[in-house]
């Protein structure tokens, strides 16, 4: 069980795969007033930065669960190397239906909502796991600039313009779930950049490694276009972010 090789490829050396960064994980962490001994469950950890770094921090404890075999091997190292290895685990699996046998206080998806079919479906199996008084974390895109037509929203990466909803949808959408929003940490083009910009190295980096591969010709083409992509369409069109909610 593996995700699409390009991103096994592209973000190898990421240790977060969105566009926040450490100080944005620092600055959530810290306005979720974390009590150390929470636990927090995270679908589609990555490589593991969320939970190891939080554990460091606040003490928490902490499962992941990700499908990619490299990400989640990268996240246990991630662990030993803060020094955490009790109190987080990383489990490699698909996340699509995981329920924790003990509840917690912190039930996370930060750009994985797919795993529950979308954001609502996604809040709907984070609660099966949440404690009472728990806090469900979700981390989605938004509509920065509601694109034109549906190419810009293709070149963003996005099937439809309707994959995606505006900042004040966004929120209201959880209103409307009967969630309350009770804090929130939006990424900005710096955070792109680093989450997008991060792959060229890696790719050219592989590409020069790996000239006879079978993915060479795909990662050349998108090594030459991924960039002016980038700041034509990510950079201006899509905002990201992280809201913490609790059930009304
Ligand atoms: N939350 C992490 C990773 C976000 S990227 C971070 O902030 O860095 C999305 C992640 O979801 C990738 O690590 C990918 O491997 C994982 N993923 C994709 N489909 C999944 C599934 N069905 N179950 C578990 N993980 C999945």
């Amino acid at each position: 069980m593996d995700i699409p090789r390009i991103f096994t490829i592209s973000e190898s050396e990421h240790r977060i795969h969105n566009p926040f960064t450490p100080e944005k994980f620092a600055t959530l962490g810290a306005a979720l007033r974390l009590e150390p001994g929470t636990r927090v469950l995270d679908l589609g950890s990555g490589s593991g930065e969320m939970l190891c770094t939080w554990a460091r921090d606040y003490r928490i404890t902490g499962t992941g669960i990700d499908m990619s075999p490299l990400f989640t091997e990268q996240a246990k190292r991630r662990a030993t190397e803060l020094g955490v290895t009790d109190q987080v685990e990383f489990i490699h699996g698909d996340a699509a239906g995981y329920v924790a046998d003990e509840k917690v206080g912190v039930a996370a998806c930060v750009g994985a909502t797919w795993i529950g079919g979308g954001v609502a479906g996604t809040i709907e199996l984070l609660a099966k796991s949440l404690r009472s008084g728990g806090i469900i974390l979700i981390g989605e895109p938004y509509w920065l600039r509601l694109p034109a037509t549906e190419s810009i929203a293709k070149g963003c990466g996005a099937q439809s313009i309707s994959d995606f909803l505006t900042l004040p949808d966004l929120v209201g959408s959880f209103d409307d779930l009967a969630y309350d929003v009770v804090d929130m940490v939006l990424a900005n083009q710096d955070g792109w950049d680093r989450y997008e910009a991060a792959k060229w190295l890696t790719m050219r980096r592989w590409l020069d490694a790996n000239p006879l591969d079978d993915f060479a010709n795909e990662v050349r083409d998108l090594l030459t276009s991924e960039p002016k992509r980038h700041v034509t369409y990510t950079r201006e069109y899509l905002g990201w972010g992280v809201f913490a909610l609790m059930p009304r």
